[in-house]
């Protein structure tokens, strides 16, 4: 018998083109600074250099990985550069690259307990790991009645939240009638887009969703939320989500959780609690601040593929009631039936967010967690936030700028303030500020964004970036000087 023809990639090749895979993200790492930060190709400009159409023969994989250099490179806005401080971070680290490539080789899907044990079981454990490393109530731990599940993003964490808000609210009716649009929800003026969003999936409305005033520090003013309930309860409607924010994107605000909790409390609200990037700064006592009042939340989400080391994707969603989550996504259609599942002494984590199919993404977490230790990942969460700080002293000490909010962790809102160096009129100060970051932005030295505070052009210096040490951010403030006397 003839040897039958296979195109796969041998486990041979596979090991050779492995190890110069790995060499090469290998001399990425170590190249990273020399690249522009933000890409400067033009729109179409990648696309225009891959063939219209697949090929009809395979290729051999070192010309497919030589394209890497030659199309993907230049397209690709440097995340991973020490100078990247726009955004947030997405900060990776090698734990984390090596536990995802372990997961592609695994390849499981880890819908059912039972479809693999381990990724269900190495999950929670390193959920439950985090409850404490964060300081976060016990209430969330899987011992209890709760428990945390990985998901993509916080976008997706936050819309499960929804969902489980407004199950609980109209026992469990609106998943088989649909929503009444009498249910509102609140958030405040400067919450993350993904609740609005969240409103219009759940079929609730973006109308039905309330962004409450914030106080000079950008946190919500948590009379004015009890006013709005009132307002709603006697127009008929039925209030049911507040989303509180532990660090908001644009300022990092931290809203007063525990009186927004005690009212939630009162009137039987879901309160969740967004910490998206902030939550890992938890892991430094010192900065647990930014907790009080969790222990009143129904739901927390925090990221730690923003600022925890852990490659992108990677979300983390407690509940503190495990039962209304999974009475609001659970289906369980034959096929799917098993005897671990039947037993109820496994979790299901499809049942505990949108979508069926699941990586094993807690391998990344697993092997971050371990690989720096508490003591590891504190040193440079601690570290981060000294940086960020000793520039916010820097903006301070420079007549021509300004500190826009308050600068409590690693993100510092500034900007060129009007008056001698700039026209009093908010307009150029505004067109200032945009010629600033763009003057900066186009040098490919570092990458800054910007926000609107109070109705002005704000720049964001955010700090977390993993290989960001003392001399990017000293070399950040001399280019941002420099700049700011040619606009
Ligand atoms: C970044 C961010 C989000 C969105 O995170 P995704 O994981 O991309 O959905 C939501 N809320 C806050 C406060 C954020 O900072």
């Amino acid at each position: 018998m003839s040897e039958q023809k296979s195109f796969h990639m041998s486990p041979e090749e596979f090991r050779r083109q492995g190890h110069a895979v790995v060499d090469w993200i290998a001399d990425y790492q170590s190249r990273v600074e020399s690249f522009p930060v933000l890409s400067r190709v033009q729109p179409g400009e990648i696309r225009s250099q891959l063939p219209a159409a697949a090929p009809e023969r395979g290729e051999g994989f070192e010309q497919i990985l030589g394209d890497m250099e030659r199309v993907v490179l230049p397209g690709i806005t440097h995340w991973q550069s020490p100078n990247f401080y726009a955004y947030f971070p997405a900060n990776a680290s090698g734990p984390a690259i090596l536990g995802d490539l372990l997961s592609a080789g695994l390849g499981v899907q880890g819908m059912l307990w039972s479809t693999s044990p381990a990724c269900t079981e190495v999950e929670t454990r390193v959920l439950d790991w985090l409850v404490p490393m964060l300081g976060l109530p016990e209430k969330f731990l899987s011992t209890g009645s709760g428990g945390g599940v990985i998901q993509d993003t916080a976008s997706s964490a936050s819309l499960c939240a929804l969902l489980a808000a407004r199950e609980r609210t109209t026992g469990f009716a609106s998943n088989r009638k649909g929503c009444d649009g009498r249910l509102v929800a609140y958030c405040s003026t400067q919450t993350h887009s993904s609740i609005e969003k969240a409103m219009k999936i759940a079929g609730m409305g973006s109308d039905n969703l309330r962004h409450i005033e914030v106080d000079e520090n950008f946190a919500m003013r948590p009379e004015a939320l009890a006013r709005q309930i009132e307002l709603d309860m006697k127009a008929g409607l039925v209030p049911c989500f507040v989303c509180a924010t532990v660090g908001t994107t644009s300022s990092n605000a931290v809203d007063p959780v525990r009186e927004i909790g005690r009212i939630c409390r009162e009137r039987k609200l879901w309160l969740h609690v967004d910490s998206a990037m902030s939550g890992t700064a938890a892991l430094c006592p010192e900065f647990r601040f930014i907790n009080d009042g969790v222990e009143l939340a129904d739901s927390y989400t925090f990221n730690p593929h923003k600022w925890m080391f852990t490659n992108f994707d990677c979300n983390v969603f407690y509940v503190a009631e495990r039962k209304h989550l999974i009475e609001t996504l659970s289906i369980l259609p034959e096929y799917l039936r098993n005897q671990a599942t039947e037993s109820g002494a496994v979790i299901d984590y499809r049942d505990w967010h949108i979508q069926l199919g699941r990586r094993f993404r807690s391998l990344k977490l697993w092997f971050v967690i371990r690989h720096y230790g508490i003591e590891g990942l504190q040193h440079h969460i601690r570290e981060h936030v000294r940086l960020a700080q000793e520039f916010a002293g820097w903006v301070r000490g420079d007549s021509r700028f300004e500190l826009a909010a308050p600068a409590q962790l690693n993100l510092v809102c500034f900007r060129l303030r009007a008056g001698e160096h700039t026209n009093q009129d908010q307009a150029n100060q505004d067109r200032a500020n945009q010629a600033l970051m763009e003057r900066l932005n186009n040098s490919g030295d570092l990458y800054l964004t910007h926000t609107k505070l109070d109705g002005k052009v704000t720049l964001r210096f955010c700090v977390g970036q993993t290989n960001t040490q003392a001399r990017h951010v000293e070399r950040a403030w001399e280019r941002i000087q420099e700049e700011a006397g040619r606009v």
